[in-house]
């Protein structure tokens, strides 16, 4: 496994088949193929996993609803989500289901390994029982008259036996970790609401449920009466993946190991997993990134209130690259953000139809119908070519440090005031009025050959970004397709662009909806 052309390695969490592809899956997807693309364009070999968590008892329930079969309908689901994935052009290299043999093999190892060690053990349970839910409800979860809020019955006192995996036993060593590694829990507040919440004593983490309660899971291997709390059982696929328990799994490339997550599934991330990675004597992830969620019109997204943003339908509708572009500058990372598709389309009509669309199609067009090949020498530049020019390493900068830093809203930010920058001097060269002098004609060919390298740097630095419109740029300028790979392609102070016939084709303005037709936008 040593020989693994991979140098980092990067996850989203496997999204629970109780839901088809949303917003909110579709933010942690993107952010990670976002990253992924920003870190191979400058040669760093990066594995994106994602997939589906397809076990327990709200999968069984919505399997025995719809009258269907648990297996064909995870099949569905898993599938609906890998061809979301697909056609939005992620690039995904594992596409990972805990439904999978080799990954049902590997929790039991881990069970029966942490069984062994006797950080396992069965003990008789006590608690609020709620017929209705077939669950356990906790005191957080009933409403002020004590019931279940759901069935508004009030839940029965019962007693039941299962397995704990003795968590408490590492709630020291989980703060140390904490503590020593700042980079573990990002952006910071959620290191110290974890931090906050380690100042209770931690419980034992209950990983079985009866076979009289529920089927659907990972029979237990050393009890075949009970199968696999969920969390247990997903939270292990990060590691499988690296070829767990294998000897010669990938130790290397699990140290770079880099979870996405939205902040709903924190404490099972920051607490659960590694503490069972201590368990299971495993150093625990090098980093954990933790968004807000999306809001949508100012409220949760939720079926009820028909306002579940669907990716394949915006981006059909508005066209492609135009939700990733949007989603990254609306969202603070770490905080709550709110999709308005008024937010949406004034996002596309002004940064990018108006924006760098524009500006390519107006380079474009006064230098294929002037001159079709651009040459110059770089001693024909003038200062103001020089100035303009050195504005490219600036934004580089900004753009990198915004992704070292989670803050996508600066690297964007760098890159508008970039395609600002190349409008203006547009309008100060004015090459529609050197075009009509005969005696300009070379000078034309140093400003055309200026705003191309411009519109390069801008391409190279949005590919992640913009994948499809960083590629026509590429194919725009002559440069063919992937020409920004690596990101230094994008810097090179070319002296000659031979401009293909083909018009390049980027965003195009779009309208609002007439109202009757929004709700099924
Ligand atoms: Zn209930």
């Amino acid at each position: 496994m040593s020989n693994s052309p991979f140098k980092s390695y990067i996850t989203t969490p496997l999204y629970y088949v109780n839901a088809r592809p949303h917003l909110g899956h579709s933010y942690t997807t993107i952010m990670a193929d976002v990253v992924k693309r920003h870190r191979e364009q400058r040669g760093v070999k990066t594995l994106f996993l994602t997939g589906t968590d397809e076990h327990g008892e709200k999968i069984e329930q919505m399997a025995k609803a719809q009258n269907r079969d648990t297996r064909s309908f995870v099949d569905e689901v898993s599938q609906d989500f890998r061809a979301t994935w697909e056609k939005m052009g992620i690039e995904f290299d594992i596409f990972y289901r805990t439904t999978d043999p080799k990954h049902v093999r590997a929790v039991q190892h881990a069970l029966q390994t942490l069984k062994d060690r006797e950080e396992i053990v069965f003990r008789e349970y006590e608690g609020k029982y709620c017929v209705g839910c077939e669950r356990f409800l906790t005191d957080s979860e009933l409403n002020a008259d004590g019931l279940c809020p759901d069935h508004l019955k009030k839940p029965e006192p019962r007693k039941e036996a299962n397995y704990f995996f003795l968590m408490s036993r590492y709630q020291k060593p989980l703060i140390e970790y904490l503590e020593k590694n700042p980079n573990s829990v990002r952006p910071d507040h959620f290191r110290q609401e974890m931090l906050s919440f380690l100042k209770q004593p931690l419980g034992d983490l209950c990983i079985s449920r009866p076979k009289q309660r529920l089927t659907w899971g990972i029979e237990l291997p050393f009890d075949s009466n009970f199968v696999t709390y969920v969390w247990f059982d997903a939270l292990l696929n990060y590691l499988v993946a690296m070829g767990w328990p294998e000897a010669g799994w990938n130790q290397e490339l699990w140290q770079t190991v880099n979870h996405l997550i939205a902040k709903d599934i924190l404490k099972a991330h920051a607490v659960y997993w590694p503490t069972m990675l201590m368990a299971l004597g495993v150093s625990p992830a090098r980093e954990l990134q933790v968004s807000g969620y999306w809001l949508v019109d100012g409220t949760k997204m939720s079926k009820s209130l028909g306002n579940v943003i669907r990716p394949l339908e915006v981006e059909a509708q508005y066209g492609k690259d135009t939700l990733r572009f949007y989603l990254l500058r609306e969202m603070s990372y770490g905080l709550d953000a709110t999709f308005t598709l008024e937010g949406y389309i004034n996002c596309i009509n002004s940064q990018l139809a108006n924006g760098i669309g524009n500006l390519v199609s107006r380079v474009y067009t006064i230098a294929k119908k002037n001159l079709g090949t651009v040459a110059f020498s770089n001693d024909e530049l003038l200062e103001a070519d020089h100035k303009v020019l050195a504005l490219r390493a600036r934004a580089r900068e900004a753009w990198d440090a915004g992704f070292a830093e989670l803050k996508y809203q600066n690297s964007l930010k760098a890159w508008s005031e970039l395609v600002t920058a190349c409008d203006l001097y547009v309008n100060e060269m004015k090459p529609w009025a050197l075009a009509k002098d005969p005696n300009a004609t070379q000078r034309l060919h140093v400003v055309m050959g200026v705003c191309l390298r411009m519109i390069q740097a801008l391409a190279a630095l949005i590919a992640p970004v913009l994948p499809h419109a960083a590629q026509e740029i590429g194919k725009a300028l002559g440069l063919g397709e992937r020409a920004f790979d690596p990101i230094e392609a994008g810097f090179e102070d070319r002296v000659r662009f031979e401009l293909p016939t083909e018009t390049p084709k980027l965003f195009m303005r779009v309208q609002m909806p007439a109202p009757e037709s929004r709700s099924e936008a």
